[in-house]
């Protein structure tokens, strides 16, 4: 491992002043806060900063309850966001995703932010022996023509077809959570989850909209309509600690008479960033519940879907997914009371 400075940060100006001065030196610095990824990452020499910023004694580690959502605090760590009273209760699609993902060990020291910043696990990203336009621009991208059972069949490009990992970001976006962040010269922007990520394109060193040294403060995550009800599904290799082949995050909120009000559904394992599946949601939206109509959803969702030469499986298998979440909550509405007329159409 590249020898590094490690400076620990007082508090957010602290941090953001680090980082300035690392830019202004021409050094490459990175933040650290659970540790989790970059550690990771520095041993495999895929990350050689000249400076480690810790950030991980700057607070930004409270959950804030508002009437209509929550304060995330960018240093939450996992497992104390998925077994926090009101977001298993007011919130539970995020608690279902964070607890389906990686292990109990990781989610005791994983960060919100942390996770949300998580990098791809393509092989070829951390096998510094190998082309890789995400590490390397430039490299070429040894996943087009290599092993790619693992990778996106979503928002793919000729440059990358990394899958993102995370299951709590699946959820974030189904829930139309915001980031709050704060830029080197302390100024505070405001960016919907939806907008957060890009598209690898011919760019796939960028994945989201920070800019450099700009530190995620907090996530607003506001509260569902009161009637909604939601479910993460989540379908991979083994059943503990492994990532997604598939997994889907539905907010579905169905009128006593069956319509559906609002439908919200987010798609993992799948795609390049965190996939919100619109035109599923528009199928969805002003129809009654059925299997046929989630169905009919599924096959949009994945409709622009683009596969290599060992994941094709993975089309099918997300709508699969995708069907399965959406009957599971139509469940739910039945089992309060909605819909007996209902119950042949939803199998
Ligand atoms: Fe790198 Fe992306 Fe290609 Fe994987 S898929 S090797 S991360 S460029």
């Amino acid at each position: 491992m590249k020898p590094f400075q490690y400076v620990r940060a007082t508090d957010e100006e602290s941090a953001s002043r680090e980082m300035a001065r690392s830019a202004s030196d021409g050094r490459v610095a990175s933040f650290l806060a659970g540790g989790t990824t970059v550690l990771d990452l520095m041993k495999i020499n895929v990350m050689s900063p000249d400076k480690i910023i810790d950030i991980g004694r700057i607070g930004l580690d409270q959950i804030d309850t508002f009437d209509r959502g929550v304060r995330i605090g960018a240093n939450v760590r996992n497992a104390d966001l998925a077994f926090n009273p009101e977001i298993q209760s007011r919130l539970p699609l995020l608690s279902e995703a964070l607890l389906s993902g990686a292990s109990a060990q990781i989610r005791q020291m994983a960060t919100t932010a942390g996770n949300a910043l998580q990098k791809t696990r393509c092989s070829y990203f951390r096998d510094d022996t190998a082309a890789c336009n995400k590490r390397v621009l430039g490299s070429g991208c040894s996943a087009l023509n290599g092993f790619d059972r693992s990778m996106a069949v979503l928002g793919t490009s000729d440059s990358c077809i990394a899958t993102h990992p995370s299951d709590m970001c699946v959820a974030l976006i189904a829930l139309n959570a915001v980031v709050h962040s704060r830029a080197t010269d302390g100024s505070e922007r405001k960016t919907p989850f939806g907008e957060f990520y890009c598209l690898p394109e011919k760019t796939p060193e960028r994945e989201n909209i920070l800019k450099p040294g700009e530190i995620i403060r907090h996530l607003f995550v506001p509260f569902l309509p009161s009637r909604a009800k939601s479910h993460y599904l989540k379908v991979r290799d083994r059943a503990s600690y492994e990532f997604a082949l598939a997994s889907a995050a539905v907010v579905l909120d169905i009128h006593d008479s069956g319509v559906i009000q609002e439908a919200r559904v987010g798609l993992g394992g799948v795609a390049t960033k965190p996939w919100r599946a619109t035109e599923a949601e528009r199928c969805l939206t002003g129809q009654i519940a059925s299997t046929d109509l989630f169905e009919r959803a599924a096959e949009l969702a994945m409709g622009t879907a683009v596969p290599g030469r060992f994941n094709k499986f993975k089309i099918e298998l997300a709508q699969r997914t995708l069907v399965s979440a959406l009957e599971t909550v139509a469940g739910q509405f039945q089992q309060s009371g909605w819909g007996s007329d209902q119950k042949d159409k939803i199998a």
